[in-house]
């Protein structure tokens, strides 16, 4: 059986003030009402992930996350912070190869498949970014080119290995612009990614992988996207800096 998981990210959002109350309440929050069925993450700039990791540990099914971490283990790579130094800490994710780190910070494919590398070797979770631009979706192929960023960035590990990687759909079109996939379209682009992972690793590790849903997703939308067949949760932006609306994200299953 797959994994349930609401994984919130913040971007560059909160002070250190704002961040400690949002963590706080949805720490309460989560250990109150959520099930432990469902596991929910925060992604939290890198600069509170200390602290957060303290929030999160009483609580079962909260896990922290890193928004990126660098492909090399440590060296002279001024700004940056590595899979090594995350996990000292006792973060348990990281978020790699967000369309927004695709695009501003000009991460490849390649570079990616060094990043997730990296973050399996030193014990984290990778929560792997794909999705194709509006352009992209009006053309042909646009289900073939989301399945290839899976291929190259993925395709290289072993099923073991595979099997740790947490897949996250999001649609550039739909993310921080208001516009969600239909519950259709969502479904459409998982069952294809799931049937993709299957001619690789099998269908029984496809099942076991989760393949959660981002852009636009909210407490109203939720429910319908996660009551469809191949969508095991979210992965939040612009919700989850309310501690409120996120939670029942989480509920939504
Ligand atoms: P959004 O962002 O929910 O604000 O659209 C999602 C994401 O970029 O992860």
């Amino acid at each position: 059986m797959r994994k349930k998981i609401v994984a919130g990210n913040w971007k560059m959002n909160k002070t250190a003030e704002e961040a400690l109350i949002l963590a706080s309440e949805v720490a309460n929050m989560v250990k109150d009402e959520v099930s432990t069925d469902v596991t929910v993450v925060i992604a939290s700039p890198s600069l509170y992930l200390s602290t957060l990791t303290k929030y999160a540990e009483p609580v079962v099914n909260l896990g922290i996350s890193a928004q990126n971490c660098h492909q090399k283990a440590s060296g002279a790579y001024t700004g940056e912070i590595s899979a090594p130094m995350l996990k000292s800490i006792g973060v348990e994710y990281v978020i790699l190869g967000h369309s927004e780190r695709r695009q501003y910070f000009g991460e490849t494919n390649e570079q990616l498949a060094e990043k997730v590398n990296i973050s399996l070797e030193n014990g984290l979770t990778p929560i792997f970014c794909c999705g194709e631009s509006l352009e992209q979706r009006n053309a042909p192929g646009y289900l073939e080119f989301v399945a290839s960023q899976l291929t190259d960035s993925l395709f290289h590990l072993s099923v073991e290995d595979f099997g740790k990687v947490v897949i996250a759909y999001e649609p550039i079109w739909a993310i921080g612009t208001g516009v969600t996939a239909s519950s259709d379209q969502a479904q459409e682009m998982h069952a294809f990614l799931r049937a993709h992972v299957a001619t690789k690793y099998g269908q029984e590790v496809a099942d076991n992988t989760s393949i959660l849903y981002g852009g636009s997703c909210n407490e109203k939308n939720a429910p319908e996207l996660f009551s469809r067949e191949d969508i095991d949760g979210g992965l939040i932006g612009g919700a989850s800096l309310k501690s409120r609306e996120f939670v029942n994200i989480a509920k939504s299953f």
